[in-house]
């Protein structure tokens, strides 16, 4: 699954932040080692919030890119139109 196209979104439980991010399987396999579990049980341990530093990370799965191109493309045109 590590070398799929799989996306793997962290979201981040704590009701005040909710901050979510798509995380780099490459840079979890690099920092974990080739052998390392991409499950979610594996690795939700090993995580935490980029924002809020909270430990209630939750994972989910995404088979490709369309939801993050979407996702890019409404900050992309927010960030044009809100000039
Ligand atoms: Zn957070």
């Amino acid at each position: 699954m590590i070398d799929g196209k799989m996306r793997l979104i962290a979201f981040c439980h704590n009701p005040k932040c909710h901050h979510n991010q798509a995380l780099d399987l490459e840079a979890i396999k690099a920092k974990l080692g080739p052998d390392a579990p991409a499950m979610s049980d594996d690795l939700i341990p090993k995580l935490k919030c980029a924002r809020c530093g909270g430990k209630q990370v939750g994972l989910t799965y995404t088979p490709d890119y369309d939801e993050m191109k979407r996702v890019d493309v409404n900050a992309y045109r927010k960030a044009r139109e809100g000039r």
